[in-house]
C-alpha cells in the first residue's frame, strides 16, 4: 500500500517508511492511497470469525505484501493479547472498555502493533532507531511497554515533570532496558517543542535514525479500527442502530472508527464528545476550524487545542463538510458535567468511570438514545490511572489492579533536563 502526504508537497510512501518517518517531509499527515471497501459477506459472517482473524481481514490491504501474512498474524496474536469487553450501563447504554491491556489504556493497541512492525522492519538492520516521544501520560506508558526488549530500538520519553499521575509516572520510569525516560522541568508543550525541534536538528538526525511514536503514525492509527468491529460482533444478532460517542482529544480513535464504517462497517451515528477544548464541536456548528491554545481539564488526555487527525476525518470525507456532518456529531462537556456523570454512574450504574469515559456517557445522554438504537461509549482507560480525580468524586479508594500494582513498587529512573541542549546531549550520547 502507497501512502501520501495530506499536505501534498512529498512523495508517496510504502507502510514501511510512513511508519518510519510518521510525518511526512512537507509536515503532512500520511494517508492509504486507497480503501477498499471489505466484502458483505465478511461483515453480515462476523460472527463465525476470531478476533484475530477479524483483524488481519482489517488491515492487510494496509500492509500489502511487505510483511509475510504468517508474521503479520504474530503481530496481530501478540497486540490482542487482552480483552475489549462490553459492560452495561443503562437500558441501551454499553460503554466498550478499552483498557485491558498492559498499561490499562486504549493506546496500548496501538503501541504494541507499531513497535511489532518496527521490530520487524528493523530485524537485519544494524543501525539503531530511536523512538522519541512527548507524553502528558498515557502515550509515554503504552509506547515504553510496547517497545520494551524490541530489538534495535531505542525509546526516548519526555514527560512534563509533576503533571503526570503516580501511576503514569511509574509506567514510564520503571521499565529500564531500551526505555530512557526524560523528566522535563516545564509542560507538555515545552516537552513537545523539544522533540519537534530534534527531529529538525541535523547535528542529530545526521547521526541517530529518529523516529516518532505519536498518535498520528499510520501503525498506531489503523489499528484502532479493530475494535469497532469487535464490538458489532459482540453484538451479534441485535437489530438496533448502533452509535458510538468516542472521547476525543486529538481525534485518532474516532477517525478510526469513521474509517471503519468506510470499510462497510454499518454503524448509524459517531459523536465526538470532548472536554472544553470544543475545537470540533464548534467546526460540526459553524463550518470554521479555529484551532486555540489548549486548555486544561480532569480529562486531561484530551486536552488538544488544535486536533492532529481531525484532517484525516475530512479526507475521509473527501472535504464534503455537510456529508461528514450527517455521520459526525460531536458535543462539549465542563468539568462540572463530567464529575457529575461520574457520580451518577457509580451511584445509579454501580460503574466506576474514568473521567475520559465519563465525557463519553455524556455524548450518548445528550444524544438522547431511544428505544431502536443501542449506544456504545469508549472506556479508554481504567481509573486507576487518574486516581486523584476519581477517588474524590465518588468518596471511595479504587484498589489497584495487578498490572498496575507491580510496577508501583518499582524505582523510579529518570534523568532530569531543563533544556533542550541537554536533550541534545542525552540522545547524542546515549
Ligand atoms: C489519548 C486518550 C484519549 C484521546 O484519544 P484521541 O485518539 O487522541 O482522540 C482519550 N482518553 C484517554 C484515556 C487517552 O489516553
Amino acid at each position: 500500500m502507497k501512502y501520501y502526504s495530506l499536505n501534498g508537497k512529498a512523495s508517496e510512501v510504502n507502510f514501511r517508511n510512513a511508519l518510519i518517518k510518521g510525518l511526512a517531509e512537507d509536515k503532512g499527515l500520511y494517508f492509504p492511497k486507497s480503501i477498499q471497501k471489505l466484502p458483505e459477506e465478511f461483515i453480515e459472517n462476523i460472527h463465525s470469525f476470531t478476533e484475530q482473524e477479524i483483524a488481519f481481514t482489517i488491515i492487510k490491504q494496509f500492509i500489502g505484501d511487505e510483511i509475510p501474512d504468517s508474521v503479520l498474524k504474530q503481530i496481530i496474536e501478540e497486540t490482542l493479547n487482552f480483552d475489549f469487553p462490553f459492560v452495561d450501563i443503562e437500558e441501551n447504554i454499553k460503554t466498550l472498555e478499552l483498557f485491558h491491556g498492559p498499561t490499562m489504556a486504549f493506546k496500548d493497541v496501538g503501541a504494541r502493533f507499531m513497535a511489532r512492525c518496527l521490530g520487524y522492519f528493523n530485524k537485519d538492520n544494524n543501525q539503531e532507531v530511536t523512538v522519541l516521544v512527548a507524553t502528558s501520560g498515557d502515550t509515554g506508558g503504552a509506547v515504553a511497554s510496547g517497545f520494551l526488549g524490541v530489538k534495535n530500538v531505542k525509546v526516548v520519553i519526555l514527560y512534563p515533570s509533576q503533571k503526570v499521575s503516580e501511576v503514569q509516572e511509574k509506567q514510564l520510569t520503571t521499565l529500564c532496558k531500551n526505555i530512557y525516560a526524560l523528566e522535563v522541568e516545564g509542560t507538555f508543550d515545552d516537552c513537545q517543542a523539544m522533540v519537534k525541534k530534534a527531529f529538525l536538528d541535523d547535528s542529530i538526525t545526521s547521526i541517530k535514525q529518529l523516529t516518532s511514536a505519536n498518535s498520528i503514525n499510520i501503525a498506531r492509527w489503523l489499528p484502532q479500527i479493530f475494535y469497532f468491529f469487535f464490538a458489532f460482533k459482540a453484538l451479534k444478532g441485535n437489530n438496533k442502530k448502533v452509535v458510538f460517542s468516542v472521547p476525543s482529544g486529538n481525534f485518532g480513535n474516532i477517525c478510526a472508527g469513521l474509517m471503519a464504517k468506510k470499510l462497510g462497517l454499518p454503524i448509524h451515528q459517531f459523536i465526538a464528545s470532548t472536554n472544553a477544548n470544543d475545537i470540533i464541536p464548534k467546526f460540526i456548528q459553524t463550518g470554521d476550524y479555529h484551532p486555540l491554545p489548549s486548555v486544561q481539564t480532569i480529562s486531561n488526555a484530551m486536552d488538544v487545542g488544535d486536533p492532529s487527525n481531525f484532517i484525516r476525518i475530512q479526507k475521509i470525507y473527501n472535504n464534503d463538510f455537510d456529508a461528514l456532518k450527517k455521520d459526525l456529531l460531536s458535543y462539549s462537556f465542563t468539568d462540572d458535567e463530567t464529575r457529575r456523570a461520574m457520580l451518577h454512574l457509580y451511584k445509579n450504574c454501580n460503574y466506576i468511570s474514568d473521567p475520559h469515559g465519563a465525557v463519553g456517557y455524556l455524548g450518548l445522554k445528550k444524544y438522547e438514545i431511544h428505544n431502536d438504537t443501542i449506544g456504545i461509549f469508549l472506556e479508554t482507560a481504567h481509573p486507576v490511572k487518574f486516581l486523584d480525580v476519581v477517588e474524590p468524586i465518588i468518596n471511595k479508594s479504587i484498589e489497584y489492579p495487578e498490572q498496575i500494582q507491580s510496577v508501583m513498587t518499582e524505582t523510579k529512573v529518570a534523568t532530569f533536563i531543563h533544556s533542550y541542549d541537554e536533550l541534545k546531549s542525552f540522545l547524542l550520547n546515549n
